[in-house]
Order: C-alpha cells, then structure tokens, then sequence
C-alpha cells in the first residue's frame, strides 16, 4: 500500500509538470514585464523591494518540487518509434487486413493463482486480461499472432497480461528487478501496447522456458510477431520471451 501511495504521488507530480512549467515561465514572463515597465531606480524603494522578493521567494517555491522531482526521476526509457513494418508473409498480410478475429474467451481465474504460476509470474493474478483495453492495432496484430500459432504450429496462446496500471508497474518494480525493470510510464504495458502471452497444454497454463516444447514456442512467437512488425521481448539482454510489443508511430499517435 505504502509503495502505490508513493507510485500515485509520483505519478500525479507527473502528471502536474505541463501546469507547473507553464506557471514559472509565466511568473519569468511577469517578472521581465515589470522590470521593462517599472526600471529599478537608483534609490531603490523598500516596499517594491519586499514585493520583489516575496514574488521571487514564491516563484522559487512553485518550481523547486516538480524541478526536483524531474531531476531524481531516472531518465526516459520508453523504446524509440520504429518504422512499420509489412509483414513479409502474403498469408499474414491477408490475416491482418482481411476477417476480423475475435479475443480467446476468458480462462477460469485458478489458471493464473497455481503455485507453480506464482513462482515464475509474481502478481499474475491480479493482472488485467481485457483485450478491450489494448491499443486497437497492437490486440488485431496480437490475435493474428494467436491464429497463426494455433493453425499453423499448434499452440493454443494465452494472454497473461496486456495494460498494466502505473500504480500496479510500480508495485511489479518494487518487487525486484526479476519481475520488471520499468518503473510507472516505462513500459508500454501502460499504453495498451504489450502484452505478455505464454501457453497452455492440456488445460494448463506452460510459462516456462525450461519446457522445451513452450520454448519451441516462444521462438515461434517471436518470429510471428515480428513479422508483424512488433518487438519481441526474446531479444533483449534481460530476456523476455513471452513479451511482445508494438512500437510504431502510426499506433502511439
Ligand atoms: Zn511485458
């Protein structure tokens, strides 16, 4: 509780940059107007003195915490925009202009809260499922990936987690680098963008990677979405083989 509260206060100081900014450059504004208008004059006058410095005082006030709070905020690590990407494969091209897919229904809650699940995907429970709450190209590229999966290699894709709440990326963040790196506003899970997908077999959830057969999976995957023109966590230095991600200009915009 103690972390979301602070998550909440860093997300709303966030949120009241834009406002804060705009009223010290306004205040900066006020303050050169005045000096224009009313020259500072050899026998300076106390009283416009004390004026001056209780505007300067309260100005100072206004821009030191959310100047503070942008200069400890560790620097912006969203990924670049990338060019969209066709997809090289005529079939896929097709799945993706053409019929329109509809979201897997939604698995009973006991497939996310195994022991088994727990160990490897902390929190998972409580993770927003909604495919409404997805970007609307990133979930249509995201059910071409599940289709082509499940008619081409057999694997029946579940989706673990898609948007994600700053609060709840914060709390994730808190829980250690093994479970996430980002910090609230650092991941796209936050726009609607990614989503972290892995398998099921005979009626249960295959996270991990140990299993050769969800490995064989998550290569598949990745190549899928890729050819979809998404990013696939597979390939980064902290490896993320059930995340994938769209990053195109034309989907942020
Ligand atoms: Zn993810």
């Amino acid at each position: 509780m103690q972390v979301s509260r602070a998550a909440s206060a860093f997300v709303l100081m966030e949120r009241t940059m834009v406002p804060f900014t705009v009223a010290i450059i306004f205040a900066i504004a006020v303050a050169a107007a005045w000096l224009l208008l009313y020259p500072p004059q050899r026998k300076s006058d106390p009283r416009r003195r004390r004026f001056f410095l209780l505007g300067a005082g309260a100005t100072a006030l206004v821009a030191v915490p959310p100047l503070a709070v942008r200069l400890m905020r560790p620097r912006q690590l969203l990924p670049p925009f990338e060019a969209q990407v066709r997809p090289a494969d005529p079939r896929i091209a097709a799945l993706l202009q053409g019929e329109h897919l509809v979201p897997p229904l939604p698995l009973p809650p006991m497939t996310f809260s195994t022991a088994e699940v727990e160990l490897l995907r902390p929190m998972l429970s409580l993770a927003d499922r909604d495919w409404q709450r997805l970007d609307q190209d990133f979930a249509r590229r995201l059910l071409v990936v599940f289709n082509v999966m499940r008619e081409r290699h057999g694997y029946q894709m579940v989706l673990l987690e898609g948007f994600r709440s700053p609060e709840r990326q914060e709390r994730l963040a808190a829980a250690g680098s093994h479970v996430s790196n980002a910090r609230a506003f650092q991941s796209l899970h936050q726009y609607g963008l990614a989503a972290d997908c892995a398998f099921m077999r005979d009626g249960r959830l295959v996270i991990s990677e140990r299993d050769p057969w969800a490995m064989r999976g998550y290569q598949l995957y990745g190549e899928v979405a890729e050819s979809l023109g998404m990013t696939w966590g597979g390939r980064w230095a902290m490896m993320d083989f059930g995340h994938t991600e769209l990053r195109s200009r034309d989907a942020r915009a």
